[in-house]
């Protein structure tokens, strides 16, 4: 067994160095500049310190804007540029695409008819009013006009030029229901996830004070992960940085994993030809992985097209060699996986001084889809290994916090329909459905929101008058409410006045009247307790943290908390790294790394996924689909520092049924030794837990002898 390379978890050290390629990347200023490099080889550590020296260089922090994939990406670059830089860390706009779509629409978004208190809607806001407004209550028709929706608008199509360049009766019907869609987002103030970019470049198009604005405003913008940019994004950073080009965007073509989404390459064949002085910097020293990690990704993205042609190397060592492990169900290999967590520690705790002891948190399992995650998350439970399940369902996507968050959507902006309807409904107060019907239909009428029919005098002239009481007293209600929230600053006052408000809805009672189960209830309750503790430290001012102490936040008003809501997925995405395991999908882990990955169930049909639902009529996309789940195994593989094993199914289940497993062919394509490579964690941890008995037993048996001299 080879010793293992220096690579250690933590986070590198303020001073820590650059190669040359790096330095190039981060003294180049005042042009156009693009960092084109595999996995692991400082791209992300390039933009960290490229904001530094930016500072250094004299443009002040709030001139430059630092853009990452997901807010998890967003946290931790905030947390390293602080370590780097310290206090003017603080001043950087280090956000994603969509929260700085959100800046920009509430800075000038009234230039495109928006109120400042526009509100965001989350997926499943979005099902609900394409329900209605394509009057269809079938959840897959809904699901596909939304995605021809989306994928219209990431085009940069409003219903009308859809509804005119469709072909077909279908795409002519779609092209109605989008533009009954656009009615109703326009009459909530309400905005969807593509908005959040397709908006902003309208707004930057149409609008040249804006334009100008913005452009003065930003110095330089760092792009992470360029690779995995759609074509309205590029429209955007192109329209932020003007002529100049003042940017920096880094990316790894082999990592696009979000063609699906509408990421597309092209836009990293653009760059060049948009701006003819763009300087390229490539990396090739990979310094995350060992060599052994590194040959079985190489491998892999092989047969891949390249665009540019990168060679990478690691100075690690070779390490341990790339182990396969053949698992015979789900649950079995959540057997092995948890065998091999516990050898490797104890391997560690075996070996000699000095040898770094092995966390939970230097563990990660990857997996193609959610629900693989179900089996580990037992197992681990049983065996009482703390984890996390990161890129799963969101904790947002609760029914409970679904509820508070649209009382306090309505709050900020009271013309948002669906989050009235919800909010009036839960808990009931005695408003059914008829009477909602009825104001629906008056509000549609006169053009208003629900919230705005409550009072109009003629309401009583559609609803029995003890109907329109109970809407008005609602009303009331939240006028009340609303002024209260305004009032409310800092940390203490907004716990208060969560507090308040539960008591006064009852909502407690409302959960364990709804819940056929006791403990489903109780469980409910402690996430909404979570919730509102979460909310009340996001108003900021001083607070105290997990460990005690006193630390004074950035005050941020109910208005700027409540809006960014939707665009969180997890609760502790703001929350400092925990010492767990990580269960995420691969989708998840980009960017990432942990000293042991484990991948999971890398079988035919999972990874690459349903490729054999094709029915390959169509060869082309059928190309392009595997060349994608190709660079998503290259994901995987280059996520690992040190130890990489690569699991797959014997049986694996297929809807209701049970399938023979076929090892994924980019298992062979790795084309590790296959003499090294098998391994049974459990026969290995029975080895090690009998050589640490051993040694427990001489341990005492020494101390004995000692103590009896
Ligand atoms: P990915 O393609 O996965 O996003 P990346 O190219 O962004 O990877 P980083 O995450 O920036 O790579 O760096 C990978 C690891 O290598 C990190 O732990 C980082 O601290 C370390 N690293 C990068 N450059 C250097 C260097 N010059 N010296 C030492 N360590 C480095
Ligand atoms: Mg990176």
């Amino acid at each position: 067994m080879s010793s293992p390379p220096p690579v250690s978890s933590a986070a590198p050290s303020a001073g820590a160095g650059l190669n040359l390629a790096q330095q190039e990347a981060v003294n180049y200023l005042h042009g156009p500049c693009l960092v084109l490099a595999g996995a692991g080889t400082g791209k992300t550590r390039v933009i960290t310190h490229k904001i530094g020296r930016l500072i250094q260089s004299g443009l002040k922090p709030e001139q430059i804007a630092a853009i990452t994939f997901t807010n998890k990406a967003a946290a931790e670059m905030r947390e390293r540029a602080k370590s780097l830089i310290g206090k003017p860390a603080r001043g950087v706009l280090i956000c994603t695409f969509h929260a700085l779509g959100v800046r920009m629409l509430r800075q000038d978004g009234a230039a495109l008819g928006l109120k400042q208190q526009f509100s965001i809607l989350d997926s499943d806001d979005v099902s609900s009013i394409l329900k209605d407004a394509g009057g269809s209550t079938d959840a897959a028709t809904v699901r596909q006009w939304q995605w021809a929706i989306s994928r219209w608008k990431n085009m940069g199509l409003n219903a009308a030029q859809a509804g005119a360049q469709a072909s077909g009766d279908e795409e002519r019907l779609l092209a109605r229901i989008m533009a009954h869609y656009e009615e109703r987002l326009s009459a909530y103030q309400s905005v969807d996830f593509d908005d959040l970019i397709g908006l902003p470049l309208k707004l930057l198009q149409e609008h040249e004070a804006v334009r100008n604005k913005w452009q003065a405003a930003l110095g330089h913008v760092l792009v992470d992960e360029y690779q995995d940019t759609n074509a309205t994004q590029y429209e955007v950073l192109k329209l932020l940085v003007g002529p100049s080009g003042r940017f920096t965007a880094v990316g790894d073509d082999d990592q696009s994993i979000y063609g699906w989404r509408g990421a597309t390459l092209d836009n990293l064949k653009k760059l060049p030809l948009d701006y003819p002085t763009l300087k390229v910097v490539k990396l090739e020293q990979n310094y995350r992985s060992t060599s052994a990690i590194l040959r079985a990704a190489n491998n892999v993205i092989g047969p891949n097209p390249k665009l540019f042609p990168k060679t990478l190397f690691s100075e690690l060592g070779e390490g341990e060699p790339v182990r396969v492990v053949d698992c015979d169900s789900e649950e079995h290999e959540a057997e092995r996986v948890v065998a091999r967590i516990q050898s490797l520690r104890l391997g560690a705790e075996l070996q000699a001084a000095g040898s770094q002891f092995k966390e939970w948190k230097d563990f990660c399992v990857l997996y193609r889809a959610n629900h693989l995650a179900k089996p580990f998350e037992k197992a681990f439970r049983k065996a009482q290994i703390p984890y996390k399940v990161s890129g799963g369902q969101s904790f947002f996507d609760r029914a409970e916090i679904k509820d508070l968050c649209s009382w306090m959507v309505l709050l900020v902006n009271n013309d948002n329909n669906p989050a009235f309807i919800r909010s009036v409904k839960t808990p009931k107060r005695g408003i059914g459905h008829t009477t909602l019907g009825a104001l629906s239909a008056f509000a549609d009428t006169y053009k208003l929101s629900l919230f705005e029919s409550l009072f109009s005098n003629s309401l009583g002239s559609v609803l029995p008058a003890k109907a329109v009481g109970s809407l008005q007293e609602f009303g009331r209600y939240l006028n009340d409410l609303e002024y209260r929230a305004k009032r409310c600053v800092g940390f203490e006052a907004a716990r208060l006045f969560l507090t308040d408000w539960l008591k006064e809805i009852d909502y407690e009672k409302h959960l364990y009247d709804g819940e056929e189960s006791e403990k489903v209830a109780a469980a409910r309750w402690s996430n909404v307790m979570d919730f509102c503790d979460w909310v009340a430290q996001r108003c900021g001012g001083q607070i105290t943290d997990a460990a005690g102490a006193t630390v004074e936040r950035e005050s941020k008003t109910m208005l700027e908390m409540v809006q960014t809501i939707a665009l969180l997925s997890t609760i502790s995405e703001r929350e400092g790294e925990q010492n767990v395991v990580t269960l995420s999908t691969l989708h998840a882990a980009k960017g990432l790394e942990w000293p042991h990955v484990v991948l999971a169930g890398v079988n035919e049909g999972l990874l690459p996924f349903k490729l054999e639902d094709d029915d390959g009529s169509n060869t082309e996309n059928l190309a392009q689909r595997l060349q994608e789940e190709r660079r998503l195994m290259y994901v995987g593989i280059t996520r690992a520092q040190r130890t990489l094993a690569v699991n797959w199914l014997r049986k694996r289940k297929k809807g209701r049924d049970m399938i023979a497993g076929v090892p994924s062919r980019f298992i062979a394509e790795m084309a590790l030794d296959q003499a090294t490579v098998k391994e049974d964690p459990r026969e290995k941890l029975k080895a090690l837990r009998a050589e640490f008995a051993k040694k427990s037993a001489e341990t005492l048996a020494a101390a004995a002898a000692a103590q009896g001299r």
